[in-house]
């Protein structure tokens, strides 16, 4: 009870990219070094979460310049290089974002990460989770100059693409793949309308355990503004009752730095949550008693076998000290709840 894992992003080493623009990494080794460099990166990003105490592990999102891009480079029709600015988000950070363009046929040539996942594979012997972006994010992440179709229609062709991938990626021997969703947490309507659809499909005949990612966005400056600006946090409790009636296995949930009222959890019963203690807008580390608190105050709500404590989002926007220090408190944090769980006083209560 009480396995740890994290949203799945880490810092990259300012030797891989330039830690000025974490989210879109711009690599500073040339190309004929990238993939031994983003080797070396991966090694390290597995290292710190085994170091840490980490149950689940991903390779910390070291081969991605963005978190979407990441899937989209290995995919014909879209281009990640000359983008698009684009209002995303239901306009909720004020900002034009840089998106890639759907310019032709959308194809998946060859499995994107399933390389990648058997590098991480190798390093380690714990759990690995892999992460996918999931189809509404990607449909509000990009503009569609192809198809011109609805917003349903390119959700369920992405949901193909991803489901193909999902797949290849478990047949390789991923233990968990995780679907990030954060606009499940913007447009409350279509979440209802065909979000949970688009990611049944997407899961459709995945052999692995399941996953969906549910932040409040990166802690960046404008998310931390929006962030503390907002009064609204009512979203899980329209979203995890769709969750807990579809086939994926595990939600995870922004709680560290949201207000989120942790009772709505109650709504996720049935399914692992991935449980947010750490905050991943601060380069303040936690203690392990702030993390344990976090996580005692879930406790009236998900068991503790399906309680997962875990990152709110990527930590990709961190120092790495930070980040590393934000590794060991989750994993001390949770340790000291299980001891609890664990004692003969817990027995009888
Ligand atoms: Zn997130």
């Amino acid at each position: 009870m009480l396995r740890t894992t994290i949203a799945g992003s880490l810092p990259k080493p300012s030797w891989l990219a330039d830690p000025a623009y974490q989210l879109f990494a711009p690599w500073v080794v040339p190309p004929e070094r990238l993939r031994e460099a983003q080797d070396d990166a991966v090694r390290l990003a597995v290292l710190d979460q085994e170091r840490a105490g980490i149950d689940v592990v991903t390779d910390g999102e070291q081969r991605r310049r963005h978190y979407i891009w990441g899937f989209l480079d290995g995919l014909t029709g879209v281009d990640t290089r000359r983008t698009a600015k684009k209002r995303t988000r239901g306009d909720r950070y004020d900002t034009l974002q840089d998106v890639a363009r759907v310019v032709g046929e959308l194809g998946r040539p060859a499995p994107v990460m399933v390389d990648a996942l058997r590098f991480t594979r190798s390093l380690t012997s714990r759990p690995v989770k892999v992460t996918l972006p999931g189809p509404m994010t990607i449909v509000d992440t990009t503009l569609d100059e192809f198809y011109h179709e609805d917003e349903k229609t390119m959700a369920m062709r992405w949901a193909a693409l991803l489901g193909a991938e999902a797949r290849d990626l478990a047949e390789a021997g991923a233990d968990v793949i995780q679907f990030d969703e954060p606009c499940f947490n913007i447009y409350l309507d279509k979440v209802a309308a065909w979000g949970v659809e688009a990611l049944e499909r997407a899961v459709e005949g995945v052999t692995c355990v399941t996953a969906v990612h549910i932040c409040y966005s990166y802690g960046i400056p404008r998310v931390l503004a929006w962030k503390s600006r907002n009064t609204e946090w009512g979203q899980y409790a329209e979203t995890l009752p769709l969750i807990r009636h579809s086939s994926i296995r595990q939600v995870s949930v922004e709680c560290a730095a949201s207000r989120v009222d942790v009772s709505v959890l109650a709504a996720a019963a049935g399914k692992d949550v991935l449980l947010g203690v750490i905050d991943v807008g601060s380069e303040a580390v936690e203690t392990p008693e702030l993390v344990a608190q976090r996580i005692r105050a879930a406790l009236p709500y998900v068991p503790p076998d399906r309680l997962v404590p875990c990152t709110d989002c990527g930590l990709v926007p961190r120092s790495r000290a930070a980040a590393v220090g934000k590794l060991s408190a989750l994993a001390a944090g949770a340790a000291l709840v299980r001891a609890e769980l664990q004692s003969p006083r817990a027995a009888g209560r």
